[in-house]
């Protein structure tokens, strides 16, 4: 899909959205407060910049961002889970304007966390950044993933397999999917126009995933640490531009 001038600016303002959610959560998030309380500060920001949520009751989920704890990878519904000294949360957050969406993740320290703990976050941002970094015209879909994957496990940390990132525009997930390793073939050609939602998820031990009972939550199987970044970008004639940065 490519998007056009007015499109990639709608696009451009719910990533702008997007990123004051990532600040304010970020912000607030210390030792003591409830996953609860970080999504009703993202509900804050969408309902005052005329946003709308594209997590809330996406397949009946109930919140408008994901808070996954420690050994959760992704899709971790908030509520009374107090965040502590010592944990890594991952928040993975949206927002629609005009019909058009953002989606970008993080995952912080919450106060002094392990060493590994603390290297798993700077690896995975990183793999997310050598990623983004493929998305130039003319190079393929998979070198995203290739990238990113090299990153992560260079550091002698595991790729997630079954989540991966996707294209993304008047739907939260659109095709193509945006895996985060290599594929086994190169994949299509990248064009000034395409947005993707690239979404590293890397874990300290194996790739492999668990979902809980709740039917969201995704933890992984080894019970080791896991770390999610995630932006929204376009690719442009001069290279990737970062909807969803602060
Ligand atoms: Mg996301
Ligand atoms: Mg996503």
């Amino acid at each position: 899909m490519i998007r056009t001038n007015d499109e990639l600016d709608k696009m451009r303002k719910a990533g702008r959205v997007v990123a004051e959610i990532i600040d304010k959560t970020r912000a607030f998030i210390r030792p003591g407060v409830t996953t609860h309380q970080v999504d009703a500060v993202a509900r804050e920001v969408i309902a005052q910049r005329g946003a709308r949520s594209n997590f809330l009751n996406y397949h009946g989920f109930p919140a408008v961002i994901c808070t996954s704890p420690n050994d959760m990878i992704v899709h971790g519904i908030p509520g009374d889970y107090v965040v502590k000294e010592g944990d890594l949360l991952s928040v993975d957050c949206g927002a629609i304007i005009e019909g058009y969406h953002g989606d970008a993740a993080y995952t912080m320290a919450v106060g002094q966390v392990s060493e590994v703990a603390e290297r798993l976050i700077e690896v995975t941002e990183r793999a997310l950044w050598a990623g983004i970094d493929q998305m130039r015209e003319g190079n393929r879909l998979h070198d995203i993933g290739r990238a990113v994957q090299q990153v992560a496990e260079g550091a002698g940390f595991s790729v997630v397999r079954k989540y991966v990132g996707h294209a993304i525009g008047t739907a939260m997930h659109e095709e193509p999917q945006v895996p985060n390793y290599w594929p086994g073939s190169p994949g299509p050609k990248l064009k000034v126009g395409n947005v993707f939602a690239v979404e590293p998820m890397v874990n300290v031990g194996g790739p492999d995933t668990i979902e809980l009972d709740d039917g969201w939550s995704v933890i992984t199987a080894d019970g080791s640490l896991s770390a999610h970044f995630e932006h929204t970008i376009a690719i442009t004639k001069d290279g990737p531009e970062v909807f969803t940065a602060p």
